[in-house]
Order: C-alpha cells, then structure tokens, then sequence
C-alpha cells in the first residue's frame, strides 16, 4: 500500500488552483498505483476530504483519464464502484538508438506494449542516414500501430551520447562519428507536433530496469550498460541520479589502469579501453598478430582485422584459451570499476546489461568475486547481481516511461525557505 498523506500541502502558501492541481495528481497517482482502487479506498491513502475525492475523481472520469472497473464485492459493507486509469486514453512512443539499430514502440498508460519496430542496419556511420532511420522508425510505429494521432501524448528518445536535456539537444556520441549538437527535440517536434523529451539511453535503461525489469521493488539500483562503450545509471528511491551537468555515471572512463591505452575521451587506462566489446576484439586482434593460437581467427573468416567480440565469446565457449584468458582480464577490470561504483554509491543490485547475457556464466562470478573483494564488506553485503530482463526493448521502455510519467507528476509546491 503507497500512503499519500505525508504530501502535505502548506495552507498559505499556495494558490486554490495548485493545491487543487496537486490533490487531482495526489488521486491519479493513487489509482495508478493501487487501482482498482473505491473512493473510500482512495481516501485512506491520500487523507483527503471525500468531498473533494467525488469532484477530482468526476473530473479525472469525464477527461477520459479513469474509468469505472465493477464493484468491490468483498467484506460486509455497502458495495463500492472500483476506478482504474483509463490505459488506452493516451500513448507514448519511446525510441532507443544507436550506430546500428532503432528501436521503436508504443506503450498505453499502463505501459502495455501495444506496437513496436525494431531495424537494424549496417550504416556505419553515416549521420545523416541514422537520423534519417529514426525518424522512420518513429513514423513506421504509429502507422503499424494504427491510432488516433491525437491520443499521443509524446515521443521519448533515448539517446547513445551526450544529451542536453533542457536544450533537448543531442551533444555528441562516441558511437556515432561527426553526430555532435544535433538538435533531436526540435526535429521530433516538427515532425511528429507533440512534445518530446530526451534522455541517456543508459539512464531510460536503468529506470526501466526498476520500474518493470529486473529491478522490480528495488530502492537504489546500478545498471552496468555495456557495449561499445560502458556506462552506468543510479536510479533512486527519488528517482534517477544525474549529476550537477548531467554526466554522472560515467563508469566507463573511470580508471582501472595505469598508463594503460588511450581512450576515446582523451585519457589513458580507462575501464572502456580494456573492457568494452571493441576492448575484447582488440585484445585478440593483437594477440593473434603477434602469434598466438587460438581459434577466435577461424571464425572470423580466418581475417584478424574482422574480430568482433561475439569471436571471443564464441570462442570461449568452445575453451579457446586465448579467449578464456581474454575473459577472465576483462571481468577482473569490469569487478574492479563495479566495485569502485558500489563503494560509491552503494546499491542494492546491480544490474548488467542483456548484452552480457550470452557470456553470463563465463563473466559473472568473476566479476562478482572481485566486486566483494575489493568493495567494502559494508556496501557488498546484502548487494544483489541480476542480469536485465528487458533485453534490447530496455532502452525504448524506460524513454517510453519518462513520458508517461509527466501525466501522472505530481506538481511541484512553492515550498518556503526556512533558512
Ligand atoms: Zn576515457
């Protein structure tokens, strides 16, 4: 049961019409979190005046956002109309992208998956095809998806790089060359006339990891992004951290190495430089060059240069050595950077990215055996590892939430300052 009643709202200092706004918001939240939920129901948990209940839940009915859901036949009372949201009154579309994929859908205020579209290209690098892609991957979904263009409420990018949120700009990508300020938000708009909010692909991972996935009822999670690059998001009972600029979460340029390789963002022995998928294929792209037997080079058509990551872990599941060695360095780097991050930030899981799944039972307890070991006893104790259970939608899901989270905000009281 979610108690509402500690939002309590300072007589003085707010207008009739924000404390009205607030108490709507105070109900809503309540049926989506509770319903099918009585007005009675409703009145235990927010505290408020059953008068005022009957008028905003009258008013949340007659907008189409609450509809009745039967009676509540249990216990001796009188029986009493159950309300719940109303989940096809409006949708979101949440998109996820990067250098060789979007992933598209259309999620109804329950967030039920109701249409999706997932491309993947080989364009390289080709900026403007990729933006070209995501526009269609958007305008593909709505179409297939076949709804009234009017129950739209807006589009969540989830974006690979830098993203200004307050611009609504993407800032740049390390995935995606020469893809620097480009203006996502305002593009979306025109293109598609409804309201569009960008994130960190990390970050709309992590939330969706904690509201639907893995991270399920979890207070403080970390979600471990891991692919050409590495990342991680910290989501809170409060919400997601962000940094004073925006940047937290970084965990990929965290340094585990001295003087180890340069990295993309100008420094040496970062974590991404010896542990990221391009890490691995490299490691054994120079390993092989410089003699070593291994069969990763077979199953790469027998050309080192077209190593990939997937290669190796082929490989090492086949008990190449050489890729089994490769394996065991670069959980040992991962358990080293996870186990700075706990010790940082002190989670209740850590969540790895679907991306790490094929290899699980090759990295996992490596890396969990370092993070206990070099974290402090008091941060890893009780610390729960799982691996995502949204796999590639993960991304789309939480860009998809971000946006229906602004029907149910709460609005933000004037509250005074006592200092
Ligand atoms: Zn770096």
């Amino acid at each position: 049961m979610v108690g509402f009643g500690h939002w309590a709202v300072p007589e003085r200092q707010n207008t009739k019409s924000l404390r009205r706004a607030y108490n709507k918001a105070l109900i809503l939240n309540c049926i989506r979190t509770c319903g099918p939920v009585s007005r009675t129901q409703i009145r235990t948990h927010t505290r408020l005046r059953m008068a005022s209940i009957t008028e905003l839940v009258r008013e949340l009915v007659e907008a189409g956002l609450v509809i009745e859901a039967g009676m509540n036949g249990a216990g001796r009372g009188r029986k009493q109309v159950l309300l719940r949201v109303n989940a096809g009154h409006g949708l979101a579309v949440g998109v996820e992208f990067d250098a060789d994929h979007v992933i598209a859908l259309i999620a109804d205020l329950d967030m039920a998956v109701v249409a999706r579209h997932i491309v993947e290209f080989p364009l390289g690098q080709d900026k403007d095809a990729i933006l070209a892609k995501l526009i269609e991957g958007v305008r593909d979904v709505i179409l297939s998806a076949g709804i009234d263009r009017a129950r739209l409420i807006g589009i969540g990018i989830a974006d690979p790089g830098l993203v200004d949120r307050e611009r609504g700009v993407s800032v740049l990508s390390s995935t995606i060359e020469g893809w620097r300020s480009v203006p996502l938000r305002e593009i979306f708009e025109q293109e598609f006339s409804v309201p569009v909010q960008m994130e960190e692909n990390t970050r709309t991972k992590t939330l969706a990891e904690k509201r639907f996935g893995a991270g399920r009822g979890v207070g403080h999670l970390m979600f471990i992004d891991f692919g050409p690059g590495i990342g991680c998001g910290v989501a809170t009972p409060n919400g997601l951290f962000r940094g004073s600029g925006g940047n937290a979460g970084e965990l990929g340029h965290t340094h585990v190495m001295d003087g180890g390789p340069v990295c993309r963002c100008g420094s040496y022995g970062c974590l991404e430089t010896v542990a990221s998928l391009p890490a691995i294929a490299r490691r054994a792209t120079e390993a092989i060059g410089q003699g070593a037997a291994s069969s990763i080079r077979d199953l790469a058509g027998g050309d080192p240069a077209a190593i990939t990551a997937d290669h190796v872990f082929e490989a090492a599941r086949r008990g190449d050595k050489l890729a089994l060695g490769i394996l065991d360095e670069t959980s040992r780097y991962l358990g080293m950077g996870i186990a700075n991050a706990v010790n940082l930030f002190n989670p209740e899981m850590v969540v790895f990215d679907a991306r790490l799944a094929p290899v699980q039972d090759l990295l996992f307890e490596a890396i969990e055996n370092t993070v206990k070991r070099q974290a402090l006893e008091a941060s890893t104790r009780g610390l729960r590892f799982a691996v995502s259970e949204l796999g590639q939608e993960a991304g789309a899901l939480g860009a998809a939430a971000m946006v229906l989270d602004s029907v149910f905000e709460i609005p933000q009281l004037d509250i005074p300052d006592f200092v």
